[in-house]
Order: C-alpha cells, then sequence, then structure tokens
C-alpha cells in the first residue's frame, strides 16, 4: 500500500546553519487555496531559539560591520542575480502558501530583485555629507555607521518583498538581522534566505526563526542585543512592538494599518478610474496595506462610475492563483476570511448598500480553500466602521462626495494615512489634492498601490510612527549619524566664540 511521504520539515536558519528548534515542535503551512495541501512544516520557534539566532548575529556583526561596503554590495548583487534566476519557482512558492495570483507573486518577487539591486548599488553611496567649519583649518563631515543586529518582524502579505525591504537597507549598512516572519508564509523568506546564504552572506549575519507571534516575534522584539526593531503589520501588533522598543530606546520601525482612499471627480476618465479601482480595491484580494478599500465618487458621474465597477467586479473570476484564468486568490486564512464575513454582515447592518458579492464561497472548488466574493458596498457613510476600519480583505465601499475639499476631508477623516489617489484631469485640483491629502503616498490618475523601491514608503497617523521603508529613508533608518570634527590648526578653536569677530 502507498503511504503519502512525510511532509519536509523546514528549520531555522542560525550561524550559517538549518538547525531545529529548541521547542522541538513544529506547525503545518497550508495552501489557502487548498487546506489539502501541505506545503511543509515549520518549526516552532521559542525564546531560546531567538537568543540562539541573536547570539549568531551579535558575534557575527563585529567582522560584518568592517567588511567595506561596496563588497557588501557584491554580495547583495550576486543575490539579486540569483533571485532572477529563481523568480518563477519562487513565485509558484508564494503563490501555493500565500495564494496571490502568479502574476502577483510575481511582481512580489521581483520587488526582492529591485530592493537588492538597489541596495547594492548604495554600497558605492552611503554618502554622508562634507561641509566648511566655520573656523579655519578645520573640517567638516558626517558619516553613516551600523548599529548592530535588526529584529525584523514581517507580514504574509508581500512575503518576499516586505523581508527584503528590511533585510537589504540593514546589510547594506553593515547590520546582521535576525528575521522572524509571518507563521502563514515562511517557505518565502526561507526561499529569500537561502539565496542570500548561495550569493555568500557570511555566517551569522543572516537568521532566520519561525514561530508565531508572541513566542517568537516577542522575544525578538524585547531582546536586549537587537538594537533596531523593524515591523509591518497590524497597528494592534505595532503597539505591543513599541511598547517593548521604548524601555531600551530602540531604534523601531513601525509599518501599519490603512484606509486608503480613490477618489473620482466628475472630469475624471471613468473608464481609468475603473480599471484603478478594481486593481486597487480586489488585487491581492484586498489584502494589502495600500488597498483602496474606499472609493469615493463625485455625485454628478456616482451612478455611471458604480454600473461600470459593478459590471467588472462581477466578472472577476475568483480561484486558485496558479490557475492563470483567475483573477483573484482566497483569503490567506479562515480568521482572515471570517474577518471578512464579519464586516459584511456589519455593513448590512450599518445601512450600506450591497451591490454585489457578500458570499464567501465553499461549493465546488472552493470548498478546501478560504475563498469570498469581490463585494462591494454603495452609499457609504465615510463615518460607518465599513469605511473606516481595515477589513484587509475583498470589501469595498463606494462614498458619494460633492466638492473637492469634502472629498479630501473624507479621504483624511480615517485613523490612518498610508496611501490616497484622485482621478482628475484638472491639474489645479490634482495638485490642491497633493497638497491637503494627509498620507505617505498620493497618487494621481492610478491607484493606492504600486510602490517602487527607490521611493519612500510608508504612512501617517496611526499606519507608522514617523519612519519611511524603502529608498534613502530605509538607510536613514538602519544607520546612525557621526558627525566628524578634525581641526588641523595646531590649537583650540572655540565654535561660536573664537569665530565671533
Ligand atoms: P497580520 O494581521 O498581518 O497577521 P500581525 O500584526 O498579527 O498582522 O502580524 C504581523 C507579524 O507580527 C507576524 O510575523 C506575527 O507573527 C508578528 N506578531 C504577532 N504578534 C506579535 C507579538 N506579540 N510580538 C511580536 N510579533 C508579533
Amino acid at each position: 500500500m502507498a503511504t503519502a511521504a512525510a511532509p519536509r520539515v523546514y528549520k531555522n536558519f542560525i550561524n550559517g546553519e538549518w538547525v531545529d528548534s529548541r521547542s522541538g515542535n513544529a506547525y503545518e503551512n497550508r495552501n489557502p487555496a487548498n487546506a489539502d495541501e501541505l506545503i511543509g512544516m515549520f518549526v516552532s520557534s521559542n525564546a531560546e531559539d531567538v537568543d540562539l539566532a541573536v547570539d549568531a548575529a551579535k558575534l557575527a556583526y563585529q567582522k560584518w560591520r568592517l567588511v567595506p561596503a561596496p563588497k557588501r554590495a557584491e554580495i547583495l548583487f550576486r543575490a539579486a542575480e540569483l533571485l532572477v534566476q529563481h523568480k518563477e519557482q519562487f513565485s509558484k512558492d508564494m503563490t501555493s502558501e500565500m495564494g496571490k495570483v502568479l502574476a502577483e507573486t510575481r511582481g512580489d518577487v521581483q520587488e526582492a530583485i529591485d530592493m537588492t539591486y538597489y541596495m547594492a548599488g548604495e554600497g558605492r553611496r552611503l554618502f554622508g555629507q562634507t561641509t566648511p567649519s566655520e573656523l579655519p583649518d578645520k573640517f567638516a563631515m558626517s558619516v553613516r555607521q551600523s548599529i548592530g543586529t535588526c529584529g525584523l518582524i514581517t507580514p504574509w502579505n508581500f512575503p518576499m518583498a516586505i523581508p527584503s525591504w528590511k533585510i537589504m537597507p540593514a546589510l547594506i549598512s553593515g547590520n546582521t538581522v535576525v528575521l522572524k516572519p509571518a507563521e502563514d508564509t515562511p517557505l518565502s523568506s526561507y526561499n529569500l534566505v537561502q539565496i542570500l546564504t548561495d550569493a555568500g552572506v557570511p555566517e551569522g549575519v543572516v537568521n532566520l526563526v519561525s514561530g508565531n507571534g508572541p513566542n517568537a516575534g516577542a522575544p525578538l522584539a524585547e531582546h536586549l542585543d537587537v538594537p533596531v526593531v523593524s515591523f509591518t503589520g497590524s497597528t494592534a501588533v505595532g503597539r505591543l512592538i513599541a511598547e517593548a522598543c521604548a524601555p531600551e530606546f530602540k531604534h523601531c520601525s513601525l509599518e501599519m494599518g490603512g484606509k486608503n482612499i480613490i477618489i473620482v471627480m466628475e472630469d475624471a476618465n471613468l473608464d481609468l478610474a475603473v480599471d484603478g479601482a478594481i486593481w486597487g480595491g480586489f488585487g491581492t484580494t484586498g489584502q494589502r496595506c495600500t488597498a483602496a478599500s474606499r472609493i469615493a465618487v463625485h455625485k454628478s458621474v456616482y451612478h455611471d462610475f458604480i454600473s461600470r465597477f459593478v459590471a467588472r467586479v462581477k466578472k472577476l473570476r475568483v480561484g486558485d492563483g496558479l490557475d492563470p484564468g483567475i483573477d483573484m486568490g482566497p483569503c490567506i486564512n479562515e480568521q482572515q476570511l471570517k474577518t471578512v464575513m464579519d464586516y459584511v454582515q456589519i455593513g448590512q447592518t450599518e445601512g450600506a448598500k450591497l451591490l454585489t458579492g457578500g458570499h464567501c464561497l465553499t461549493e465546488g472548488p472552493y470548498a478546501k480553500g478560504w475563498f469570498h466574493e469581490p463585494t462591494v458596498f454603495g452609499d457609504c457613510n465615510p463615518k460607518m466602521r465599513v469605511a473606516q476600519e481595515e477589513i484587509f480583505g475583498p470589501v469595498v465601499s463606494l462614498i458619494p462626495i460633492g466638492r473637492l475639499e469634502e472629498a479630501v476631508e473624507v479621504a483624511n477623516g480615517v485613523p490612518y494615512g498610508l496611501s490616497a489617489s484622485i482621478y482628475t484631469r484638472n491639474v489645479n485640483r490634482a495638485f490642491q489634492a497633493i497638497r491637503d491629502l494627509f498620507t505617505g503616498i498620493v497618487y494621481v490618475n492610478a491607484p493606492t498601490i504600486g510602490a517602487e523601491t527607490h521611493l519612500p514608503f510608508g504612512g501617517t497617523k496611526k499606519t507608522g510612527n514617523g519612519h519611511r521603508e524603502a529608498a534613502i529613508a530605509a538607510i536613514d533608518f538602519y544607520t546612525e549619524w557621526k558627525t566628524l570634527y578634525i581641526d588641523y590648526s595646531d590649537k583650540l578653536q572655540r565654535a561660536q566664540i573664537d569665530n565671533a569677530e
């Protein structure tokens, strides 16, 4: 009788070796489109594992920080080349563990490639400033210095891109890292760490501990030998991370929720706006922190927009993201699906008009996954919970608006401030919106999603805590400034005093 092969067990990566967890436990990683498909077992790490990983990273830091940045860059460049070679396989792995369609997981791996090349380029820059001193025979400049071991805690919706957003700037700056990936998508982090190792990252410089938030994430954030913590995830957990970092005044970067908006003015190209709303609202099954979960439409085109938008939503094909005919995959897990279903209920109770969708999908090809129909609520009041709270699923709330000032007030009237977009052909209005939208990212005539790696990424209010990822902004987070004054006058020169006359 044939027996099923034992599932592969994926281990932690500590000090250059794949090792078991001290807990002796492992958990299942299953395909959200088909719960019968077991992708693998991943070890459930605990505080002891985190200690080992941090010890390795701390030791490795002493050498890595002294490797010239252009040499560190060569390793990253090789990693980018290897990622290019493995892009297709890693994309398929990612769709299997995360659910989003293959075109999007290819984009996710591509983002990791872009970030890795970009940060490799930074190896020959890492610019500081040189500037004249106010005193004669004195030289002034600033240089960046590395900090130490970085604890990186990442979510499941961009399983390779987000780890790369944190790992690459940390490494090029001369830091070492311990990564705790999301429980739902550890394989993509495993793939990324394997590539970095193959590219020649020395042992201990990159470490990975898999497991859940309280057992593996919390000890990492709290660890006294981890002076830098970067987190992407929910606002509730972000607050815990901030609290864990506060007593030690750690560098702490938080990227959290969003309640992003597309504003459609009466002079917009409506077909373009509908394209953007479909992509922004239902790309990644709405599970992006930049998802367009609110669409504010000018009253004079509201009904026209609704009929075009809803017709398109009805045509979206839901299913397994590996199938090329599919537009939208499942929710990540049962809990997320339940959250979506709860919000659909809340929206109806609040009096929002259900225009399409509203049900989870359980029959036939959907029986073994966490699928939900793409759902649109119309006639929403901007204060309704479905128009205020992050749902992180395929639910879009339409809000009729009048003047641009009203639209901006609605846009800014939520606790978050990540991304906003306006569709208009009036350049004055576009610039007014750019000025008045209080978000970290603004798009004109494009949806709320689509960040590029060489521009800062992050948001205001409860979306973040003032830091930005990607671009040079990331280097600012992973380094400390050191300001240098070199006096070659051979005498005491007192700043602000001896240059007074
Ligand atoms: P999501 O809703 O995207 O799952 P979470 O904020 O729950 O967002 O999780 C994001 C990351 O934070 C995951 O890697 C998760 O394991 C981790 N995490 C969850 N709880 C904690 C915690 N108490 N301390 C540290 N990390 C945590």
